[in-house]
């Protein structure tokens, strides 16, 4: 071969030459009948490696993601995903695998979920975990199924289940679909669950209290014990929805607390990317209690390895076409085998510590409806922007032309013009300072000239949509001129 393309000449320098051009291709006509044969050429375009190259990769630079900025969004959303989690999930041997195939040949991934499991109830101080929820609200809805069945096997099913206002949507839809009434109770003034207010609604009928903790407001819950007790008093379990988990982390354990059911949201705490929809995971454990109920199948190990077995009596069933979704269980192992407990300790402090750094940064401009020390996130108020008819959603936009995410805006329902914060604990002190100083800048812009924080964002291809207008017809305006400038 090589022979073929350095052909040894006596011209050359160092004795070689050129090769000659290789034959010529035979001319199209004797090939091809004529009628056939274009008659004039195909507009194809022709562009080089290089332009097509920068084309992608402009094009990639437009949308805002985690690899290009600062995302407040949070472990809700979009915390650092390590990129050694992509390398191993996609590893031949793991992504490869049939569903279907016999336990024999997929030992190494019956052992990673069983191990994974193993490290989210020594986590979690659960007795038992199942992963087979593929969401958040997946593995709600699967521990109301518990709950359901627990009572049933109690000889009686209740009716109710009790959540606070300050609630995830998921929460009293999961309820609903699992044939419970919703009863809502009020937060107390500093944002908490108001314990007289839990302690009349509790009744023979109420099966659970369902509970975010830290809650949406990014508060810790100081009155669980008391509240845990009167729930199991009423003959009742108690529900964590720990979507927020990312706030505790080697610092508390629910199940030590006296949680009977939790739902872990893999994509959120343990780093996998989730824009979109999807996909996630949300692994739920049990309390001694529930244990029985868990899904089916169940992953064992016994002498000759890991077998996945059907034979639980009282389980609640299948809730998963297979076992869930693996490739985002594959990054939470990896996730958590690299930090070891040590770092996942630490990923909670540095979190904490970053929402109360720029929480105490900002509360001098923007209103802060319950304080209290912030865990992982803390939700201020628009509202005296609001006062002078700049909204939340515009402060939003405006964040955009200094190069930041929004963040999460009008959640929790009961903050007026919420503007919930959550930086995660991977943000360094320089990147918090400038989003506090972008973010001091636009209330201070809100005071003066008002008219660019309303008219934002200025800086990105696509400007401000027609709200009400984009949902019916999705035309985007292109900006040109910024196009061409970048
Ligand atoms: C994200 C979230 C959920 C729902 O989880 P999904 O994985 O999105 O289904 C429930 N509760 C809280 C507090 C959440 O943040």
């Amino acid at each position: 071969m090589a022979k073929l393309l350095f052909d040894l000449g006596k011209n050359g320098r160092k004795g070689y030459t050129l090769p000659p051009m290789q034959v010529a291709p035979k001319p199209v006509e004797t090939l091809i009948p004529s009628k056939y044969i274009r008659k004039t050429p195909a507009r194809l375009p022709e562009v080089s490696e290089n332009d097509v190259m920068r084309h992608y990769f402009s094009l990639s630079t437009l949308n805002h993601h985690v690899d290009k900025g600062f995302y407040p969004l949070g472990s809700c959303t979009m915390k650092y995903n390590p990129k050694i989690n992509e390398t191993l999930a996609r590893i031949p041997e793991l992504k490869n695998l049939h569903p279907l195939q016999p336990a024999a040949t997929s030992q190494a991934a019956l052992k990673l979920m069983y191990e994974l499991a193993g490290y989210l109830s020594e986590i979690s101080g659960m007795a038992d975990v199942s992963l087979q929820p593929a969401a958040g609200a997946h593995g709600e809805l699967t521990g109301l199924k518990m709950i359901r069945a627990y009572h049933v096997s109690q000889g009686n099913p209740r009716s109710e289940v009790i959540i606070p206002d300050s609630a995830h949507g998921t929460n009293p839809a999961s309820v609903t679909l699992t044939g419970y009434k919703s009863v809502q109770i009020q937060s107390n003034e500093k944002g908490l669950v108001d314990v007289e207010n839990l302690k009349s609604k509790l009744s023979d009928q109420t099966a659970a209290l369902m509970i975010t903790n830290p809650n949406t407001l990014g508060l810790f819950e100081t009155q669980l014990q008391e509240i845990i007790k009167l729930v199991h008093d009423a003959g009742a379990l108690v529900y964590m929805d720990g979507a927020n988990l990312n706030a505790l982390l080697g610092i508390v354990r629910p199940g030590d607390i006296g949680f009977d059911v939790l739902h872990i949201n893999l994509h959120k705490t343990f780093s996998t990317p989730h824009g979109g929809g999807g996909p996630g995971a949300g692994p739920v454990g049990v309390g001694k209690k529930l244990v029985n109920f868990l899904p089916v199948p169940r992953i064992e190990k016994d002498n000759s390895g890991y077998c996945l077995r059907d034979d639980f009596p009282d389980s609640i069933g299948k809730i998963s076409s297979y076992y869930g979704n693996f490739g985002v269980m594959v990054r939470a192992y990896v996730y958590i085998r690299m930090l070891g407990e040590a770092g996942l300790r630490r990923v909670s402090e540095n979190a904490i510590i970053n929402a109360n750094y720029l929480m105490k940064k900002l509360e001098p401009f923007f209103m802060l409806p319950h304080s209290g020390p912030a865990m992982h996130e803390f939700v201020l108020s628009g509202k005296w922007q609001r006062d002078r008819g700049v909204k939340t959603l515009d402060i939003a936009k405006r964040l955009l032309d200094y190069g930041f995410h929004a963040p999460t805006v009008y959640f929790p329902l009961i903050v007026k013009e919420a503007i919930m914060i959550e930086p995660t604990e991977t943000e360094s002190k320089e990147t918090l300072d400038r989003f506090a100083e972008a973010m001091i800048e636009i209330a201070h812009d809100v005071e003066n000239r008002p008219e660019v924080v309303l008219n934002a964002p200025t800086t990105t291809v696509v400007s401000r949509l027609d709200e009400v207008k984009a949902v019916k017809e999705p035309n985007i305006k292109y900006n040109f001129d910024r196009l061409d400038r970048m």
